[in-house]
């Protein structure tokens, strides 16, 4: 049974320029035009300290779409964006990077107040990467190359490639990190030279819309970036859409699917980013046991472990497992939850009430199921949906909370010994996202990463990100690669040119 703890919390009210962001409904972005959804309907968006409406946000559906599509159709055919120089195309990018900088204050409070995450840390990690991925995506755009290729028919030829956008994009990004996934997705298709339709998440469309007012003055043509705002079935109508070349999708693995499906019908390109269960492995031999602690708490509660790549199953060697158990349980009562915009506040609500009621089931799902529960367990205070950073060990690969994704603060610690079959453990997940491995031997080290199967594998460190790495999944956890130079893949075409000499 999960209960909730009495909690008292503070009231922390908004700034000027938040307040008169939401002073009135917000409007989505087509062809450059603030505009209503075409049916006029609206949906509201919470603050999930409190639980109370901030403002309505229009609510899109096939139509809108249908205007979107048309909107990103004809920019991209008359090539009010691909035809640009690459230098020209770049300093618009780095200037988007800027704009988000001159307001990161702002951003940062709009994170905040629209998915719950302490100000204070959306300031120092989601604002910091979301403004350098621009600026690293804004280098690329004057070196996305071809090759001259030497071929072997008989007679005279010259061969050349050359890497083409391959048109109209759609994107449907999730809540986690809003605006730093709206970077993650834009940055590299306008790089490219696409013209795009982002759909932000219900839950989170604030920092998108903001984003979406600073484009004009970055020097983006109207009609290249389109944002729609809605539920599903503006996402799906999206990946269905025959007017759209590509779907590139972040979000739960079971929505991908559906993605995957509705996409055939054009068989449009997809890239999938989708959910993890990722293994935390920690040898006895850690260089300094204090900081892996530590480093394996923050790899689950990072985000309120609402974190694709979240280290939600926590293995650890047997000679150190009661301190490391002991450890992580501590600093999970220790963290200080409350309100995103209040100063001292380390971890903030869960996202909406739907993902309250997801991850209160797992916890009660692994109670019934004969888990020990260590630390947290229960919901915090009845208004706003925060959870208590929650540890369970006495678990077994069968159980639910081992083997799903739970996108919560709730972490399973597991013994291993030596001679146990831990590769195999650590793999046997459907996901493949990320991992890690925590030890002082080299060898040892670089063996388990080679043998994870994990799109990312940390070594003694956790949720390293930079806009030059790649990031993707293996298995069930995604298509294709976010960031650095292999995203490009997922928004160009190669042609190649064949020429008799
Ligand atoms: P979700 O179910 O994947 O939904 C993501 C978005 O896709 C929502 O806007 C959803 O709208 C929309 N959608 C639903 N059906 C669709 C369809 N047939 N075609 C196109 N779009 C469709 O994510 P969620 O409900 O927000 O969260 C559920 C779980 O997803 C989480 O608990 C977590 O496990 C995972 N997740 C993963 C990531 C990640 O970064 N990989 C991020 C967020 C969530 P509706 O809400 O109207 O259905
Ligand atoms: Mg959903």
């Amino acid at each position: 049974m999960i209960t909730t703890q009495d909690a008292e919390f503070p009231e922390v009210g908004f700034s000027p320029k938040v307040k008169e962001f939401i002073s009135s409904s917000k409007q989505m972005l087509v062809d450059g035009k603030w505009v209503d959804a075409a049916s006029g309907k609206t949906f509201p968006v919470y603050n999930p300290a409190s639980g109370e409406e901030i403002v309505q946000v229009a609510e899109g559906d096939k139509e809108d779409i249908e205007r979107a599509v048309s909107a990103a159709r004809n920019s991209f055919d008359k090539g009010l964006w691909r035809r640009l120089t690459p230098s020209e195309r770049g300093k618009i990018i780095w200037k988007i990077g800027d704009l988000i900088a001159e307001h990161a204050e702002e951003f940062a409070e709009l994170e905040s107040i629209d998915n719950g995450k302490p100000k204070a840390v959306a300031s120092v990690a989601d604002l910091p990467l979301a403004i350098d991925l621009f600026h690293y995506m804004a280098g690329w755009a004057t070196k996305i190359e071809g090759n001259t290729i030497p071929i072997s028919m008989p007679g005279s030829y010259h061969a050349y490639t050359m890497r083409e956008p391959v048109g109209v994009v759609g994107q449907i990004i999730p809540w986690n990190f809003p605006l730093l996934m709206a970077a993650w997705k834009l940055g590299p298709v306008l790089t490219t030279g696409n013209s795009v339709i982002l759909k932000p998440a219900e839950q989170t469309p604030l920092s998108a819309l903001r984003l979406g007012e600073l484009l004009a003055e970055a020097g983006v043509p109207d009609g290249v970036v389109n944002i729609v705002p809605g539920y599903g079935e503006a996402g799906a109508a999206l990946a269905a859409h025959d007017g759209v070349d590509k779907v590139a999708f972040t979000g739960s693995t079971e929505v991908g699917k559906l993605i995957v499906q509705a996409a055939a019908g054009n068989l449009k390109k997809v890239t999938l980013e989708l959910g993890g269960k990722s293994p935390n492995v920690l040898y006895k031999d850690v260089p300094d046991l204090s900081v892996a602690i530590e480093g394996a708490a923050n790899a689950i509660f990072f985000n309120h472990g609402q974190c694709c790549c979240a280290g939600s199953r926590l293995y650890v060697e047997d000679d150190v497992f009661d301190d490391v158990l002991n450890g992580v349980a501590e600093h999970a009562k220790k963290i200080k939850v409350g309100p995103g915009l209040a100063d001292d506040t380390e971890m903030g609500p869960l996202v909406s009430d739907e993902q309250l009621d997801r991850v209160c089931g797992y916890m009660a799902s692994g109670v019934e199921q004969g888990a020990q529960q260590v630390a947290g367990g229960n919901r915090l205070g009845s208004s706003g949906y925060f959870v208590q950073p929650t540890v369970y060990t006495n678990t077994n690969q069968d159980m639910k909370i081992v083997k799903e994704e739970i996108f919560g603060p709730v972490v399973v610690v597991e013994p291993f010994k030596e001679g146990d079959p831990l590769i195999q453990h650590a793999n046997d997940s459907n996901y493949g996202l990320a991992a890690a491995v925590w030890t002082s031997d080299i060898s040892k080290a670089h063996r388990t990463a080679a043998e994870l199967r994990a799109g990312t594998v940390w070594i003694n460190c956790y949720n390293v990100f930079d806009a030059a790495l790649p990031f993707g999944g293996y298995k069930e956890s995604g298509w294709g690669r976010e960031m650095g130079h292999e995203v490009l893949n997922n928004y160009t075409e190669t042609k190649a040119v064949v020429v008799a000499l």
